[in-house]
């Protein structure tokens, strides 16, 4: 067992003895539509996680969006877009805060003493940022895409969320967000903690493939909606990359993209990966593509057709949205005049 999935361990009994000493904060980009890397990284975990009592909010990350490109196209159907699979996956925002990043100004104050806390060195080293600069839509690297992971530790340490469902690739992020807390707590905290460690949960797929074989991405081209029709489902399946062996084995090290399929057929289906292939075993990767293709479009039958409905009532989503904003306002508030309390700034 690796470190990460013993601390999961933890976290789960935990979780399951007292939820209520929980906070959970996660979010996404208003990119796209989300997706079945999302779903199965981190969606299905938030739901869970609400539905055992745990509070949950859930940031739609408009500022970074410009992270890796000039302008946010579309920004405002894609934060509908957001909205419409929250409810659709069983978000309830009569006990969760769903808010925009921009519409919180406080938040965005916190990162200013943040930033003061890291140095160049520590957001030069992030493999997540590298990874993202690679397929950046840029001509330069921006300020704003160099420091993103501080002002993430912001979105999360603002409503002092102890908890982060999330895929693999936010760990670095994670990790600066602790040091963030740790750092901030040792220097203004006068002997007490101003802000919690969180902890990133992950799910038993942090890191789903896309069907070009590299991380499953909104903008990347290569993912699968959960909006996606069924029809749409399966011409982007029967494009998925396999590799050339005939015979299909459950295999994550060496065969990545065969691997992922089976995980993905698995957790639609309730079984593990290795039953899925045994069952498909020489009938090679077109079954396993039928197999995965049949899986999933059962599985987000329900979830397609409450998504549909919800599309029907704008209003609904705009009245979710203000209502949301005006929860996360008050806790970021207040968490600013600690913070400014705690670094001496009264006036
Ligand atoms: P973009 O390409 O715009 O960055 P994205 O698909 O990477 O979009 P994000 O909004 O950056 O999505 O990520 C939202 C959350 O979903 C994060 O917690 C991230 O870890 C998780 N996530 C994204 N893609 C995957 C994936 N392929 N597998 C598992 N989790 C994922
Ligand atoms: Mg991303």
């Amino acid at each position: 067992m690796s470190a990460a999935q013993a601390r999961n361990a933890v976290l789960e009994e935990l979780i399951a003895k007292d939820p209520k000493q929980f906070r959970v904060l996660t979010g996404d980009r208003p990119t796209g539509r989300l997706h079945l890397g999302h779903y199965f990284g981190t969606l299905h975990n938030r739901v869970r996680l609400q539905d055992l009592g745990v509070e949950l909010f859930v940031i739609i990350a408009d500022y970074q969006v410009l992270t890796d490109r000039d302008v946010a196209d579309n920004l405002t159907e894609h934060v509908e877009e957001l909205v419409l699979d929250y409810l659709a996956i069983g978000v309830d925002p009569a006990r969760s805060t769903i808010f925009t990043h921009s519409a919180i100004p406080a938040l965005n104050q916190l990162m200013l003493p943040f930033l003061s806390l890291v140095s160049v060195a520590e957001l030069n080293r992030n493999p997540t940022v590298k990874d993202e600069i690679a397929h950046s839509r840029q001509s330069a690297v921006s300020g704003l895409m160099f420091t993103y992971p501080v002002h993430q530790a912001a979105d999360i340490l603002f409503c002092k969320a102890n908890l982060v469902p999330v895929g693999q690739d936010q760990l670095p992020h994670l990790e600066l967000t602790r040091t963030i807390a740790r750092r901030f707590n040792d220097r203004y905290g006068k002997g007490g903690a101003v802000f919690p460690q969180p902890d990133a949960l992950l799910s038993s797929a942090p890191l789903l493939l896309g069907t070009d074989g590299t991380k499953m991405s909104k903008s990347r081209g290569n993912s699968i909606a959960l909006a996606a029709s069924a029809d749409e489902t399966a011409r982007l399946l029967k494009g998925a990359k396999t590799d050339s062996e005939r015979h299909i084995t459950y295999d994550p090290a060496t065969r990545p993209e065969v691997s992922s399929l089976l995980l993905l057929a698995a957790l639609c289906q309730g079984r593990t990966p290795q039953e899925v292939a045994d069952e498909i075993g020489s009938a090679g990767a077109a079954a396993l593509k039928k197999t995965v293709t049949e899986s999933v479009n059962e599985y987000l039958a329900p979830i397609r057709a409450r998504r549909a409905e919800y599309a029907q009532d704008r209003d609904l989503l705009r009245q979710t949205l203000r209502e949301g904003n005006e929860r996360a306002r008050a806790a970021a508030d207040a968490t600013l005049s600690e913070v400014r309390a705690a670094m001496n700034s009264h006036y």
